[in-house]
């Protein structure tokens, strides 16, 4: 007999109660519940054995609860599918101090995040190895791409035996200045770590990235910074105020590598390099029109130079209202800052369909990304 199928039937599914007819031991339940004395043994009786029936319901929630967490994430705590975001970078100043015995150039340099992101979908796999795809049929998709060779340091130094699906989805553009395989990588690290819980600090994430790129460990701390040695020594700075940053990248790549090579041959003089220094104080002050005021790019005499079009853009964003236009890392992207976000919509428009849309291939409208609170809004492409 089922004693309490209205409550607790379906998980005692039989528990005998020793004489007590169905009709009595609801009587019984009902007198108790309206606490009459007389029948007081029977009401321990019925609730030890409602107490038996709320553990074993306790239990068995518990392992259903238990049941629905494996069969989502792999087993009890694993993570089978994580979805990131790589956010893009610009620099409000670009300085080159030198180049070192090793090649490496020495910067200095106020990295900003932006809103503008790739998409990165890492999924578990019970096939060991590691695997890629981008939406970029000229990317690679193999150990020559960033966001792989992220997870094949990680793999290796821990031995790890199972496998991993990258899904790479990009809208940073390509070969533009705005660390985009970077910031793919410092994403990997990230999630490799969580996925397959090695627990390794930022700090720790940070050494193991600038092995693979300069700017990693900064696209692994993310917001304002200052960033100094190859990359890999970083300051965190106060967040600027928040505006429209209107991103424009003419059909042109140009290779870092040969930037730097053509800076190197280059005789800079005092006033050539950027007033790093006056930037931060400005910063400091959370004054944007004078954080604007000090931007500068020792590379982009280099870039510029041999593309007239990297000028023709920052004049067309200044003339529709751009607090003031720049061009990002090695280039050739230029952004300009806004503070109306009315003007930063029309110089979009401009720029992307009318009297400007022969000068720039890629162009997109987001906000600065602070740690924090993020205000970054969705790329618009
Ligand atoms: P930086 O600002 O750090 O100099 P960038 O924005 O100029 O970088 P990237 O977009 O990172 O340049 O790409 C530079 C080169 O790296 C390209 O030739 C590209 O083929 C290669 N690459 C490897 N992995 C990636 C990736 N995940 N995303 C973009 N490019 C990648």
């Amino acid at each position: 007999m089922d004693c309490f199928n209205h409550c607790t039937g379906r998980f005692l599914g039989g528990v005998p109660c020793s004489g007590l007819s169905e009709k009595a031991v609801r009587g019984v339940h009902s007198l108790s519940l309206r606490g009459d004395v007389q029948i007081k043994g029977h009401f321990l009786y019925i609730l030890h054995i409602e107490n038996r029936a709320i553990l074993l319901y306790t239990m068995l929630c518990i392992i259903k609860t238990a049941a629905g967490t494996i069969k989502k994430k792999g087993a009890v705590g694993m993570i089978a599918h994580l979805r990131l975001k790589a956010y893009g970078k610009i620099n409000l100043a670009l300085d080159v101090l030198g180049r070192k015995p090793d090649g490496y150039h020495e910067v200095r340099m106020v990295m900003q995040t932006v809103g503008l992101h790739d998409r990165i979908d890492l999924y578990r796999t019970r096939e060991p190895g590691i695997r890629l795809e981008t939406n970029l049929f000229y990317l690679p998709d193999n150990e020559q791409n960033l966001a792989y060779r992220a997870a094949a340091l990680l793999f290796e130094e821990f031995g790890i035996k199972e496998g991993l699906s990258i899904r790479l989805r990009k809208f940073i553009p390509v070969s533009a200045g705005m660390a985009g395989g970077s910031t793919d990588a410092a994403a990997v690290l990230y999630g490799v770590n969580r996925m397959f819980g090695l627990e390794l600090t930022l700090q720790e994430l940070m050494e193991r990235g600038v092995k693979l790129g300069a700017d990693i460990p900064y696209c692994i701390m993310r917001g304002t910074a200052l960033s100094e040695g190859i990359g890999e020594k970083l300051t965190r700075l106060p967040a600027i105020p928040q505006c429209q940053v209107l991103i424009a990248k003419p059909g042109i790549s140009v290779s870092t590598k040969t930037v730097y090579e053509s800076l190197d041959a280059m005789d800079l003089k005092p006033e050539d390099h950027p007033d790093i220094d006056g930037m931060i104080e400005e910063i400091r002050k959370k004054d944007l029109y004078a954080v604007a005021g000090k931007f500068g790019n020792v590379l982009e005499r280099v870039t510029a130079g041999r593309y007239p079009v990297i000028g023709q853009i920052e004049d067309l964003m200044k003339e529709q209202g751009a607090v003031n236009a720049m061009m990002s890392g090695s280039g050739p992207t230029v952004f300009g800052l806004f503070t109306n976000p009315a003007a930063a919509r029309k110089a979009y428009q401009v720029l992307r369909y009318g009297e400007g849309s022969g000068l720039a291939k890629q162009v997109y409208l987001t906000n600065f990304f602070n740690i924090g609170k993020s205000t970054a809004g969705r790329p618009r492409r």
